[in-house]
């Protein structure tokens, strides 16, 4: 046996450089110490549950815990398929779709390369790229927008995927499909774009394209949409996702997932939310007064609303100061907004729609808080 050099005698084991840059995600908070029910509006989880069904067909799945789950997801991939017209062959799942932005940025990008997203643009984005070896790149936001030019004036050769939260989070902004179809016209066709339409089923704005449609069309063969069910569908917990995208990109994310990425239970409630129009549709309507209310409000009170399509607020104070003493003040009611400290936006906090009577209270407790003052 050869003996171990003796300068690495006392060294422990190095991960790659650039892990330990990373600061680890931090979910939203759903405790507060010495409250015992506190009301969790900070990570845009669905406030009416998921669908009946979807909680009955999880509960169904139970029946068969010992069993390896579909690694192809077939069942799912061809439901959705069907309900958006799309070939089955360029749908991949995962858990989530945090996964498969991170498998994405591994599979197109890594030390030396460029991922680009903008300003505030979804958190995952610039982990993904860390994780990746890659070097996260941001364009600035033009009025908590993505601004394509901005965008495009950005790239450079080393780019090799463009992340473009459409709506995005947490701004709660979007780019018209025309906007969009610019940015893409404007990205090398060796360029990923991800178009992450995470709340796309709460929008009803008549120029908004959903990344399918663009996707779909021929010849487009470097983009990719993700979608999700922990959002409208209610289904955060299951961990599911997925995402249409030119087929050879599907091959790559098949060869870099885990073969049972998506477990049984997930599939099975995603496979029958899929089915429940009745829910969406209420969820929908729910979101819609809240968001109505909200906005209202805030005006109300002359805090800044982002004008927000997603299922969520941005809520902008006049300092940081101010800010910080009114997640306090909301706290020691019992209600959970997300700071925005990791956005670099320490003057604003991001509300969930609720329930309508939680919403209410935290527009209540922020006109007392500010009228105080
Ligand atoms: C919530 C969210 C996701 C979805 O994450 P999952 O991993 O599917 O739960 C993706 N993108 C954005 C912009 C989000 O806000």
């Amino acid at each position: 046996m050869t003996k171990p050099a003796a300068e690495t005698m006392n060294r422990a084991p190095e991960p790659r450089a650039g892990i330990e840059a990373i600061t680890p995600y931090k979910g939203g908070e759903s405790a507060i110490e010495g409250q015992a029910a506190p009301v969790k509006l900070s990570s845009n989880e669905n406030p009416l549950g998921c669908s009946p069904a979807a909680r009955a067909a999880l509960i169904e799945s139970a029946e068969r815990l010992a069993l390896y789950p579909d690694g192809a997801a077939a069942e799912l991939r061809e439901a959705l398929a069907r309900a958006h017209a799309l070939d089955v062959e360029r749908i991949a799942c995962g858990s989530g779709s945090d996964e498969l932005i991170q498998i994405l940025a591994r599979g197109y990008a890594g030390p030396g390369d460029e991922i680009l997203f903008s300003q505030y643009g979804f958190l995952s984005y610039r982990l993904a790229a860390m994780q990746a070896g890659a070097t996260p790149v941001t364009a600035p936001e033009r009025e908590y927008r993505t601004d394509v030019d901005a965008m495009l004036a950005a790239v450079t050769p080393r780019t090799k995927i463009v992340y473009v939260a459409n709506p995005n989070n947490p701004t709660g902004s979007y780019l018209p499909g025309a906007e969009l179809r610019r940015l893409h016209a404007g990205l090398r066709p060796d360029i990923l774009l991800v178009i992450d339409c995470a709340y796309t089923e709460y929008l009803d704005k008549p120029d908004y394209e959903d990344g399918l449609a663009l996707a779909r069309e021929d010849g487009q063969d470097n983009i990719v949409t993700l979608r999700t069910f922990s959002k409208i569908y209610g289904l955060a917990a299951c961990r599911i996702g997925w995402c249409f995208g030119p087929a050879r990109v599907i091959g790559v994310i098949n060869r870099m997932r885990g073969p049972f990425n998506v477990n049984a239970p997930a599939l099975a409630a995603a496979h029958a939310a899929l089915g429940d129009a009745d829910f969406l549709a209420q969820s929908k309507a729910h979101n819609a007064e809240g968001l109505a209310f909200f906005n209202a409000e805030a005006e109300r009170l002359g805090v800044l609303a982002t004008p927000s399509v997603g299922n969520f607020v941005l809520l902008r104070f006049a300092d940081a100061q101010i800010c910080q003493g009114a997640d306090a003040a909301l706290r020691a009611a019992g209600l959970i907004l997300r700071g925005m400290q990791p956005y670099g936006l320490p003057d604003c906090l991001r509300a969930s729609v609720g329930l309508e009577a939680d919403n209410k209270r935290v527009m209540d407790v922020l006109a007392s808080f500010l009228s105080a003052r």
